[in-house]
C-alpha cells in the first residue's frame, strides 16, 4: 500500500507521524492508499513555508507564472486517464464525468495561465497639473485554498491556479476523502516547475482547517463546502479583514413553465440533477412545474431516470456511482425517510442500491418525489445526493416565489417557449447563474458563483476570479 506524504517545500511525512487510509466508496473494503494525518505543526509548517516564498514569488515575473500555468494545464492533459481513474477510485463517480473534471481543470489553468498577463490595474485623469494617477494589482499573499470532495481535481485547480497566477502563494487543505488526486495535482506543480514553497499540500482533517484560518499569516481563505463551516471561516477572517471567496450550498430550482420540448427539458433536468450521483453545489435539486404540465413532464423524468446505469464508476458501461461515503448515504437516506413521511408521493427510487451484494458500495437509486411541499426540508435543504423532488405550482408568480424561498441562491435554470417568462425570470430569480432551457453547466472562462447562502466574495471561474487574489493598490505620482 502506498504511503502518500504532505507537500511542504518538498515531500514529508507529517510531523504527527499518524497516516490514514483512504478507501473506494464502490468497494468500501480497497483501501486506496495511506495519507497524513497531519496537526498544527504541519499546518504551521506549511503557512510558513508559504509566507517564505511569498517574496520570491510576487516578483517573479508574470509571463513566468503563466508559462508554468500554460505547463501544468499541458500535464494535466498528458496525465487525463490516469488522474480520472484516481478521482473515480476515491470519489466514485463515472469515469467519464472524471475525464471530463481533469479536462476542464485543464482548460481553467490555461486560462489563469492568460490571466497573469492580464494584471492590469487602471489609469486616471489628475484633477491637479502634474499628477498621475493609477492602480495596481497586487497578491493578496498567503493563501488558503480548502477543498470539497465532490471535485477534486477541478475545485483545487480553480483556486490555486488564479491564486499563484496573481503571485500568492497557496496552502492547500483537500477534504480527508480524496487525498490523493491533491497529492497528484501538487506533483504536476512540481513537475511544471513551479518553485518550492509556492503551493504546499497539508492533508488532515477539518481541524487542519480550522488551524490554517485561524492563523494571522494567511491573508486569503478560498472555500468551497458546506453553508456551515462556509460562515464560520467568514466570521474567523472578518476578525482580522483577511479576504474570503466563499463557494458554498445550493438548492437550484428548474422551473417548467409554458414548456413546448418536455422531453428535452426532462433530459436536460435529470442530466444535471444526477451527474455525480447530484452530489454537485449546482445540480438541479428541485423541480418546479406549472400543475397543467406537471403529469407529462414527471412521466418524461422517469424514462429519462430509468436510462441511468448506476454502478462502478469504472466501468465504462455505467453513468452514474456511488456516494462519496457511508455518512453521505445515511444523509441521503434520511432525508429520503423524511419524503416518505409527508403527503408527497415517491415515484421512482428511495432506496440503497446492492449493485454488487458482496461488495458493498454506497449506491442509491435515483429518485423522484411528487407533489413535495416547497416548506418541506426535501424542498429546502441540500441533500446533496440523487434525489429529486417536483413541487407543482398555478402560475408563474407563484414558481418565482417558490424558487425564491429558500436560504440559497446559486443556479437556477427555466425551460419555457415563452420569452416574456425569460425575461421576468432573469429579473427576478435570486440566483447568481440563471440557465434558460439548459440545465446548470458552466464554462471555463466565465464567472461563477451564488448569491445568498450560496456564496460570498468575487466569483471564481473567468475575469471576476483575480479579484479574491488580488488587492488594488491606488498610486499618486507628483512631478
Ligand atoms: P465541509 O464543509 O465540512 O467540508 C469541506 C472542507 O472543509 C473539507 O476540506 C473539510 O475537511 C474542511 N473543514 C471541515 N471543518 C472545517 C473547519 N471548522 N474549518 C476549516 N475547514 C473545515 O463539507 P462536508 O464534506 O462535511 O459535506 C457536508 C455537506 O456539505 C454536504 O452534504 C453538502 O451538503 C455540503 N457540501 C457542499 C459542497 C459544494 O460544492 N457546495 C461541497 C461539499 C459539501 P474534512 O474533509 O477533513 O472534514
Amino acid at each position: 500500500m502506498q504511503r502518500h506524504q504532505n507537500y511542504i517545500g518538498k515531500w514529508v511525512p507529517p510531523e504527527t507521524g499518524q497516516y490514514y487510509q483512504s478507501h473506494n466508496p464502490a468497494c468500501p473494503s480497497q483501501v486506496l492508499g495511506d495519507f497524513p494525518r497531519s496537526g498544527t505543526a504541519d499546518v504551521d509548517a506549511a503557512v510558513a513555508s508559504a509566507a517564505t516564498a511569498l517574496a520570491m514569488w510576487r516578483q517573479t515575473q508574470a509571463p513566468q507564472r503563466s508559462a508554468i500555468l500554460l505547463r501544468f494545464s499541458q500535464l494535466l492533459l498528458e496525465s487525463k486517464n490516469d488522474l480520472a481513474r484516481i478521482v473515480t477510485l476515491e470519489q466514485g463517480k463515472a469515469l467519464c464525468e472524471s475525464i471530463g473534471e481533469v479536462t476542464r481543470a485543464a482548460a481553467e489553468a490555461a486560462f489563469a495561465a492568460g490571466e497573469a498577463l492580464r494584471l492590469s490595474g487602471q489609469t486616471f485623469p489628475s484633477e491637479r497639473p502634474g499628477f498621475s494617477c493609477y492602480t495596481v494589482l497586487q497578491p493578496v499573499g498567503v493563501v488558503a485554498a480548502i477543498m470539497p470532495w465532490n471535485f477534486p481535481v477541478v475545485s483545487p485547480v480553480r483556486k490555486i491556479a488564479p491564486a499563484i497566477a496573481c503571485g500568492n502563494t497557496v496552502v492547500l487543505k483537500p477534504a480527508s476523502l480524496t487525498p490523493h488526486s491533491a497529492v497528484f495535482l501538487s506533483g504536476l506543480l512540481e513537475r511544471a516547475g513551479l518553485p518550492p514553497g509556492v503551493l504546499n499540500l497539508v492533508i488532515g482533517s477539518g481541524e487542519c482547517g480550522e488551524r490554517l484560518i485561524s492563523d494571522p499569516r494567511v491573508r486569503g481563505i478560498s472555500f468551497t463546502g458546506s453553508t456551515a463551516v462556509g460562515v464560520r471561516i467568514a466570521e474567523k477572517l472578518a476578525a482580522r479583514m483577511a479576504k474570503v471567496q466563499l463557494e458554498l450550498g445550493g438548492k437550484n430550482p428548474a422551473i417548467v413553465l409554458e414548456c413546448d420540448d418536455l422531453d428535452g427539458a426532462a433530459q436536460e433536468i435529470v442530466a444535471a440533477a444526477f451527474l455525480c450521483s447530484g452530489q454537485r453545489c449546482t445540480a438541479l435539486s428541485r423541480v418546479i412545474v406549472d400543475q397543467s404540465q406537471a403529469d407529462q413532464l414527471c412521466q418524461r423524468l422517469v424514462t429519462h431516470m430509468e436510462k441511468i446505469r448506476v454502478g462502478n464508476g469504472l466501468d465504462p458501461q455505467n453513468t452514474m456511482g456511488p456516494l462519496v461515503s457511508r455518512q453521505q448515504l445515511e444523509t441521503v437516506t434520511g432525508y429520503v425517510r423524511k419524503g416518505l413521511a409527508e403527503p408527497s408521493s415517491l415515484i421512482v427510487g428511495g432506496r440503497q442500491l446492492a449493485v454488487d451484494p458482496d461488495r458493498e458500495g454506497y449506491f442509491y437509486a435515483p429518485t423522484l418525489f411528487d407533489h413535495v411541499s416547497p416548506t418541506s426540508a426535501l424542498a429546502q435543504e441540500e441533500i446533496f445526493g440523487p434525489v429529486l423532488p417536483i413541487i407543482r405550482v398555478r402560475n408563474a408568480e407563484e414558481a418565482f416565489d417558490v424558487a425564491n424561498g429558500t436560504r440559497y441562491g446559486l443556479a437556477a435554470s427555466l425551460f419555457t417557449g415563452n420569452r416574456h417568462l425569460v425575461d421576468q425570470f432573469v429579473e427576478r430569480v435570486e440566483s447568481g447563474m440563471v440557465h434558460i432551457n439548459h440545465g446548470t453547466s458552466s464554462q471555463p472562462h466565465v464567472p461563477f458563483g451564488g448569491v445568498k447562502d450560496s456564496g460570498q466574495g468575487a466569483f471564481s471561474i473567468g475575469p471576476t476570479s483575480k479579484e479574491a487574489f488580488t488587492n488594488v493598490k491606488t498610486v499618486y505620482i507628483k512631478w
